[in-house]
């Protein structure tokens, strides 16, 4: 009696998603020599020092805090401006939380605004809109490895006499027109959490050419402490976001795979980019002329309505031939998570807000272009051990799936 059996099909996508290694010899033997100092405190920590000025090769700022986040690079940045209670700063709503935490802990005011369709970053005339006489700063946060449209936000904060802090957590080697994210605006924020280009675990760098902000920037990650002087009589609150001389050691090997990493991803993301043009239904990411993108990861839209599918089909249609695909990226735009909903922000309380400093209330925020993203987005993984042949089996399959469903 024969059976019959259903023919089955092998994906295009043939391999497992490559997977890179990403700490070696290189980490072991700045480790081994760690392990043989008599401290691991930071402040002039071998480490560390060599930190800062392979750092400094890479992204030459002036002054320099190597803190225990990305986060905590973030929170350190908006202290170093003495925010008064309620004062405002402007971010995006599609970020990580870390964007905003330090803003809330130092009495700010988060206000969102709405991002570029094709880019996910900040649209410059919904961040015009957003200013109040109470915003102090804009932060800019490279999505993806995608540099923000730099150019017009520092116009826009330099007409109205505002700060930017950059969150370059996501954008480690990208470039806006040539020059390093981190070095356009008054803060770069970068992280070496375990996710991120190059990661030691948990850790972050915040840096500012600008003296009157970053003298003493030490201070507001390391309980207001000064070092320099050897003094404490702490004039202000600051935590201790500190980096060790552990942390430090592996850093100091990551940023030297840094320009590999970035060069093989950029490659990559390209790639993958210019062989999804013109494909029906699916909208890859665009990077504004000039700039470099370092691709932290793949994030593209669908047009649905050209595609007759759910964003649910498409993605387990992807799946089905071995790419790695997911639908969306975060959930919800950050202003809808439930703490915001709620102006949960300290005990079931919101200081600033019930002492009458500001008026915000977040469950009436509405950024449409970010919620459109995140609900017809996909995101895809993307590394630096994806070789070309890889990339294009990925982009065969992307096609081969539009062009089906689209007709
Ligand atoms: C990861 C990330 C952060 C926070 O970095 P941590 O090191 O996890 O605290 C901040 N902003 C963005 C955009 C991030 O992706």
């Amino acid at each position: 009696m024969s059976t019959a059996t259903p023919p089955v099909l092998k994906p295009i996508v043939d391999e497992p998603v490559p997977q890179p290694v990403r700490w070696g010899d290189a980490e072991l033997t700045q480790l081994a020599a760690m392990v043989r100092q008599k401290s691991l405190f930071y402040w002039n920590g071998p480490q560390t020092s060599t930190l800062l000025a392979d750092f400094r090769r890479h992204y030459p700022l002036k002054h320099l805090f190597p803190c225990s986040s990305g986060s905590a690079s973030l929170h350190i940045a908006v202290a170093a401006l003495r925010l008064k209670p309620g004062e405002e700063i402007i971010v995006s709503p599609i970020t990580d939380m870390g964007s905003v935490i330090g803003i809330l802990y130092q009495q700010g005011v988060p206000v969102f605004a709405d991002l570029d369709p094709r880019t996910y970053n900040m649209d410059p005339e919904s961040v015009r809109r957003a200013i109040t006489p109470k915003t102090r700063a804009i932060m800019a946060v490279h999505l993806a490895g995608n540099p923000c449209d730099m150019t017009a936000l520092l116009a826009i904060a330099k007409e109205h006499h505002l700060v930017v802090i950059e969150d370059c957590a996501q954008s480690w080697g990208a470039k806006h027109r040539g020059t390093p994210v981190g070095l356009m605006g008054d803060f770069g924020c970068y992280s070496f959490n375990d996710f991120k280009h190059i990661a030691c675990g948990d850790g972050g760098m915040v840096g500012t050419n600008r003296d009157d902000l970053g003298a003493g920037l030490s201070k507001w990650g390391d309980k207001c402490y000064d070092r320099v002087a050897g003094t404490r009589d702490p004039e202000e609150l600051a935590p201790n976001y500190r980096m060790s001389e552990p942390e430090s050691a592996v850093c100091v090997a990551q940023l030297g795979k840094l320009e590999n990493i970035v060069a093989r991803r950029n490659r990559a993301g390209s790639l993958l980019t210019s062989l999804l043009q013109g494909l029906p239904g699916v909208l890859p990411p665009v990077t504004r002329e000039g700039d470099f993108h370092s691709y932290w990861f793949y994030f593209l839209r669908l047009d649905l309505a050209v595609l007759k599918v759910s964003r649910a089909d498409f993605v387990a249609e992807l799946r089905a031939q071995g790419v790695a695909a997911n639908a969306g990226y975060i959930p919800m735009p950050v202003y809808r998570y439930k703490v915001f909903q709620n102006h949960n922000f300290f005990g079931g309380a919101w200081p600033v807000r019930d002492f009458g400093l500001t008026t915000m209330d977040y469950t009436r925020v509405s950024c449409p272009v970010a919620q459109a993203i995140l609900d017809d987005g996909v995101t895809l993984p993307l590394n630096e051990a994806m070789t070309d042949a890889y990339i294009e089996k990925v982009a065969r399959a992307i096609r081969t799936v539009a062009e089906r469903l689209a007709t």
